[in-house]
Order: structure tokens, then sequence, then C-alpha cells
């Protein structure tokens, strides 16, 4: 059972490693900044008033969040655990997942903090496509824009220009630096270094979780 967080600048490799991880776990992968983006394209209410903040680099207002995370950790495939990516971005936001988990009898069990410098996250974010369809990361200046994993088209993202990054990575420091500290007090905190290789990083975060986890799908019989 593994009950994550995931932390850590914007381009950082949250979603990379969450990814990576959701399958190696075998446990849902939820990223807020995916469901606002669906909400975004599907036109609806949400979507109009998530986007607002999005183009912009500022947070979508914590109850709106908040609300999502409830209803989504509700659903029946979160029961065996779950990896939030991109949530919580606040205090308020980290204390109502701890109430919200409590209310069902559960707890988290570790919050990953993927660490990278400022200046590195901006660097990332100016390089980088992303998938349409599976929403895999990868470096732009390659020019092909077809994604190798599933056929979708690789573009950048809205929010990943210039001015709209570096509003983001100061969103972080000012407000999501301290829900670091809030885990980090209460001992749920383990921090890796972002700035190694996709593939060291999350080999790292495998043999440092599985001890958390109980056992991952590769101990199934
Ligand atoms: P991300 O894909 O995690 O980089 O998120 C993209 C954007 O979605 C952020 O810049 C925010 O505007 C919004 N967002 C995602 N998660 C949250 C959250 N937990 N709280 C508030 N806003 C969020």
């Amino acid at each position: 059972m593994l009950r994550a967080v995931m932390l850590g600048l914007p381009g950082a490799g949250k979603g990379t490693q969450a990814r990576l991880l959701s399958i190696e776990f075998g446990i849902p992968h939820i990223s807020t900044g995916d469901i606002f983006r669906g909400a975004v394209q599907s036109g609806g209410l949400l979507g109009l008033e998530a986007r607002r903040y999005i183009e912009k680099g500022e947070l979508v207002p914590d109850p709106i969040a908040i609300q999502i995370v409830v209803d989504r950790l509700d659903e029946p495939d979160c029961r065996q655990g779950f990896l939030l990516d991109g949530f919580p971005r606040t205090v308020l936001q980290a204390e109502s997942l701890d109430q919200l988990l409590f209310e069902r009898d559960a707890a988290l069990g570790v919050a990953i903090n993927i660490r990278v410098s400022p200046g590195e996250a901006i660097r990332r974010i100016a390089g980088r496509g992303v998938c349409a369809s599976c929403q895999t990361v990868w470096r732009m200046d390659a020019g092909d824009r077809t994604c190798p994993v599933c056929g979708g088209r690789i573009s950048r993202r809205a929010d990943d220009d210039e001015e709209t990054a570096k509003r983001r990575v100061q969103v972080y420091l000012t407000e999501t630096a301290q829900v670091v500290e809030y885990y980090r007090a209460r001992g749920l905190l383990l921090e890796c270094d972002g700035e190694k290789a996709v593939e060291e990083v999350f080999q790292e975060l495998c043999s440092r979780l599985s001890g958390l986890a109980g056992r991952s799908r590769h101990d199934n019989p």
C-alpha cells in the first residue's frame, strides 16, 4: 500500500517519475494539473474557472483544487493507494488531505520531493514538449512532433512560455516550499536529486519506496 504525494518545482520531473512509479507500484497517478487541463479542453465551468489561473501561472483557488482531489480519491481505484502529482501546493491543501484521509481511516505514507534548482527548472521547461495523448514529456529541440510512445501530437504547454514558467517557479517558492517543510516536520519527507538522469532518479525512488510500499507489483507471483 503506497499513498504518496510528489513535490518539486515545475520541470523537476514529477509527472515523468509519477507515471513510472504508478506502473511500478500498480497505483493510480493523479495529476491535478492534468485534471485541470482536461477540464479546460472540455470547456465546462470548471475549465473556464481554472484557465483564468493556469494561464497566468497562478494557483487555482484551494477550495476548487481540494474538491477535485476529494472526489478523485473516493474513486475505487484509490483504495489500494495513490500517487498525487501537483497536489498539495499549499499548506491548506496539505492539511485538507490529512483530514480527508483521517476521515477514511487512512494516512499519507510519504511525500517525495524531487529537487532541482530554479535555473534548471526554467531551462527544462523552455525545452520541453508534452504529448497531448499520453502526457509523456519530450525535448522539443529534436524537431519531431509525433510521440514515439503512442503516436500522439507533442506540443508546448500553453503555460510553459518563459514569463508564465518564471511565475510558476516563483509561486512554488513562495507557496509550495512551505508544504515541503510541513511534511519534513511530520517525518514524511523523502528527498531526491532531480538533476540526475530520469532512470537514475527512478531506480533510487523505487528502492527507497519499496520498503514503504510493502511490496511492488514485481513481488506478485
Ligand atoms: P502542473 O501540471 O502540476 O504544473 O499544474 C499546472 C497548473 O494547474 C498550475 O500552474 C496551477 O495553475 C494549476 N494547479 C495544478 N495543481 C494545482 C493545485 N494543487 N492547486 C492549485 N492549482 C493547481
